[in-house]
């Protein structure tokens, strides 16, 4: 005998309708299901969604409401304390039971366990489901029954796992609607405020199309390239990776779906695609590999993962912080990476990894500074993935990068961007210098410089200018002086640094 109480479906970090396991439970109920957004940054402190994320979440959410609307559901808007919104919800609908994905950021776990268990008391069916990842970090352990903290062997026993099973399609009808569910009160999407008041979004609005269509024909058209992954995803002028971070961080695609499809294709074709596949399955890994690790070691979004470098002698100094962070450091790759990432709202990797590394050792800053811009930054600001990310750069974190390999910014853009096409493209002051000297201007000779049309500033003499089209600055730190000032500073907490 099918239920007749209304589902609530609470749709957090999985804005899609395909594969999409909580909604294929509630659908499994033959009952009424009521599609539910609960807008709660306080909630999620202290990592609320930045300003990049928020635009993001916003079409997500548009275009959310747009396929639900097709099936004739409407999608409730609400916004406050979550506990008290689903309680509210299930007395005004008499629904009887709530459904969500699960999601993996400390602050959410704690917050979701108290809503699930004050859920259950008050007599309401609670079922959650996990729909973001290849496996719930509960799942995997190394062979001595502990967490991994490296990744090849967390890779390996993701591989040697059982495929996940086939992606769930979306459903094709909504369950038949009640008098009381189309009086719930909604707000719009516009109420809850995400976009900015000043116009800062435009070229994100360009770049993308967030939602559940854009992230299929995103993986669509990495689909066509991916036979070359494995050899151009480190050049960033290429356009060389999937660019799905964004669509994976708001669940508008699984990873399920991408293995999916993947699997599919390397069936039907070459050896080269092949390669391509598995290197990028191996991307998607360390990003199980990033949950995995922010589940089990959860105080790591804040602080380090080897405990020695609570010691590290960190600087503070606004100027460079913000040199940085305008895209104003005088190292050419360093600087376009920082500006795509305004304009964008997203980085290449390999490039992260420049403007990441610049920041923790060229001018010792501490790595929250650098995951707090990506986060407020970032349209795929994600916790897991940043905060394995700045720690790898730091040094301090599973598996990290040795304190000691210090990126030459100089040399890796010569590496990565040979012609300087990436630095031509977000560093337009600089088209006209040669290839010789696009990565290190101050290099060139006056003449040079003078049919280049460029004049090298001190710009952190009056950090607070704005530089002249024809400006750029000189080096904010040099090279040599700030790999000797880190190895330094290095020697000092080797001590305790294994
Ligand atoms: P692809 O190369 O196409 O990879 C496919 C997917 O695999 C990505 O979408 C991503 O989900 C995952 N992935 C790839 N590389 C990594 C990695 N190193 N760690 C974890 N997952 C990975 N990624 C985020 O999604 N959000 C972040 O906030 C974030 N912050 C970062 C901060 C730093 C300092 C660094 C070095 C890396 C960070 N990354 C982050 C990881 C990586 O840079 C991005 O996932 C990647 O650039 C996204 O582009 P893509 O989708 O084209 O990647």
């Amino acid at each position: 005998m099918p239920n007749a109480s209304p589902t609530l479906l609470w749709f957090r970090a999985d804005l899609r309708l395909s594969d999409n396991p909580a909604l294929r439970a509630a659908l499994a109920r033959k009952s009424p299901i009521i599609p539910l957004f609960i807008h709660s940054p306080e909630s999620e402190s202290p990592w609320p969604s930045g300003s990049a994320s928020n635009v993001w979440l916003h079409h997500s959410l548009t275009a959310l409401e747009h396929s639900l609307q097709k099936l004739n559901a409407q999608l409730i808007i609400r916004q406050g304390d979550p506990l008290t919104i689903l309680q509210q919800l299930a007395q005004e609908s008499s629904a009887d039971a709530i459904f969500w994905n699960r999601r993996y950021e400390p602050a959410i776990i704690a917050r979701d366990t108290a809503i699930k268990s004050a859920l259950t008391k008050s007599g309401l069916t609670v079922e959650t489901f996990n729909a973001a990842l290849l496996a719930d970090p509960r799942e995997i352990r190394n062979k001595q029954g502990k967490p991994f903290q490296v990744f090849t062997p967390f890779h390996n026993a993701l591989l040697a796992r059982e495929a996940p099973p086939d992606p769930l399609p979306a459903p094709s009808r909504w369950p038949e609607s009640t008098p009381a569910i189309r009086k719930l009160e909604s707000l719009s999407i516009a109420d809850l405020a995400l976009l900015p008041r000043i116009k800062w979004d435009k070229r994100i609005h360009q770049h993308w199309e967030p939602g559940e269509r854009g992230a299929s024909a995103r993986l669509s058209r990495f689909c066509e390239i991916i036979a070359d992954y494995k050899d151009a995803r480190d050049r960033p002028s290429l356009r060389a990776t999937s660019e799905l971070s964004p669509h994976l961080h708001f669940g508008e695609i699984s990873p399920r779906q991408i293995a999916h499809r993947i699997s599919e294709l390397v069936a039907k074709s070459s050896r080269k695609n092949e390669t391509g596949a598995s290197k990028f399955l191996a991307e998607i890994h360390w990003r199980e590999f990033a949950y995995h690790l922010l589940y089990h070691f959860p105080h790591t979004t804040d602080n380090p993962l080897r405990e020695q470098f609570n010691n590290f002698p960190w600087l503070k100094d606004k100027h460079t912080l913000r040199a940085w962070q305008a895209g104003r450091t005088g190292y050419p790759i360093v600087d376009a990476g920082m500006r795509q990432l305004w304009a964008l709202g997203w980085m290449h990797n390999r490039v992260r990894m420049i403007v990441g590394s610049f920041l923790v050792k060229h001018l010792l800053h501490h790595w929250l500074e650098g995951a707090k811009w990506f986060w407020d930054t970032l349209v795929d600001a994600d916790l897991a993935n940043n905060t394995l990310g700045w720690q790898w750069i730091a040094g301090c974190g599973a598996d990290a990068a040795p304190y000691f390999r210090i990126f030459n910014p100089t040399i890796q853009g010569e590496k990565f961007d040979p012609d300087g096409t990436y630095v031509r493209v977000w560093v337009p002051e600089l088209t006209n210098v040669p290839a010789k000297h696009i990565h290190s201007p101050w290099t060139a000779d006056a003449s040079t410089l003078r049919a280049a049309n460029i004049e090298l500033v001190d710009s952190l003499k009056h950090p607070s200018h704005a530089l002249l089209p024809h400006q750029y600055p000189q080096p904010i730190v040099d090279h040599s002086f700030a790999r000797d000032r880190a190895l330094e500073a290095l020697s000092r907490t080797r001590s305790s640094i294994s």
